[in-house]
């Protein structure tokens, strides 16, 4: 039986992972430190004999028993609220625990894949961003300890790659939404849905004509478990073409919840908030065979189940 390691198993994308890989077949280690993760996620693996969980910080020296085949390192701070208020952590996971774990891959001869993002980019000037975009990214900013570790984590990645043979997958991942996001992680998604279920001001930052692109958490998963089979060592974006601004998403949730109490809250924009994201696709559709299948209809509804089960109006 062949066994993964997935790094921030407790978190949104990593405990959606743990269901993908047990689903598949696998012996499936969940590791996490929980300080943004929540073992609520990954309760319902427990009692699986194909599964075990490590509470443990990856900026640490990692230690596994016995074969690994697989380690997916989606452990990291993910929100620009939760790098703010752990701008430490968030450079030593991204830099410290990718190089663990890339020891750990090489000790053990295990495929190993990066969580890298859309925020490689930053603020892009080239749209839609293609892989071969090098991005426009602040160092010093707020957001730079999140896009420098990962754009870090890109290069320690391909040089483990290069000089020691390391088989290695990297996902940019883009915007991605669904059951499971942490209701007060500050992401757009979460925060609008609680706004609007609690009949709250939805607070739009700057005017909302910034633009992002949403993908549901099933497509992205099934991109990442076709990324991890191929053997394409690049990037990839993975993410739902379909654009809007911040205001079209206020708009599309208002309608959805239906509160009239609700309205339209507009705050200050963010430093160095990307003005526009969308990601190119190709290359994912003509190696991978893979494109989004859920529409953002589809997938708000599905969420919208979930965060009516964990926010109460007020
Ligand atoms: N945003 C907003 N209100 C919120 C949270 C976010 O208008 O309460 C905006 C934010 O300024 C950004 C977009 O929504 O332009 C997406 O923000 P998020 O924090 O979800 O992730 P990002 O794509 O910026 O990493």
């Amino acid at each position: 039986m062949k066994k993964v390691l997935i790094t921030g198993a407790a978190g949104f994308l990593g405990s959606h992972l743990c269901d993908r890989f047990i689903a598949e077949g696998f012996h499936v280690i969940g590791m996490d430190n929980l300080i943004t993760g929540d073992l609520a996620n990954i309760e319902h693996l427990f009692p699986l004999k194909r599964f075990e969980y490590y509470h443990h910080d990856v900026s640490k020296f990692v230690h596994v028993p016995g074969d690994l085949h697989y380690i997916l390192h989606f452990a990291s701070p993910a929100s620009p609220i939760d790098y703010l208020q752990m701008p430490i952590q968030t450079l030593k996971v991204g830099s410290l625990g990718t190089h663990n774990l890339l020891g750990l891959a090489k000790a053990k001869g295990a495929r190993f894949m990066i969580a890298s993002t859309s925020e490689v980019y930053g603020d892009p000037l080239v749209h839609p961003q293609v892989e071969e975009y090098w991005g426009n990214v602040n160092p010093i900013g707020p957001r730079g300890v999140y896009d420098e570790a990962k754009r870090f984590q890109e290069a320690i990645t391909m040089a483990y790659h290069r000089y020691h043979g390391v088989e290695t997958r990297m996902v940019r991942i883009f915007n991605t939404y669904g059951p499971r996001m942490r209701v007060n992680d500050g992401r757009v998604l979460p925060a609008f849905f609680s706004q609007a279920i609690r009949g709250e001001g939805l607070t739009v930052f700057g005017n909302g004509e910034q633009t992002r692109s949403f993908c549901y958490c099933d497509d992205l998963v099934e991109g990442i478990y076709r990324l991890l089979m191929s053997d394409y060592a690049d990037p990839v974006n993975i993410g739902n073409p379909s654009e809007i601004t911040v205001m079209q998403f206020a708009k599309e949730i208002l309608a959805l919840v239906n509160n009239p109490k609700a309205f339209i809250d507009y705050r200050p924009l963010p430093v160095d908030d990307p003005k526009q994201r969308q990601p190119d696709i190709t290359k994912a559709r003509e190696i991978l065979g893979w494109e989004p299948k859920f529409n953002r209809e589809e997938g708000l509804k599905l969420t919208y189940e979930y965060f009516k089960k964990v926010v109460k109006p007020a």
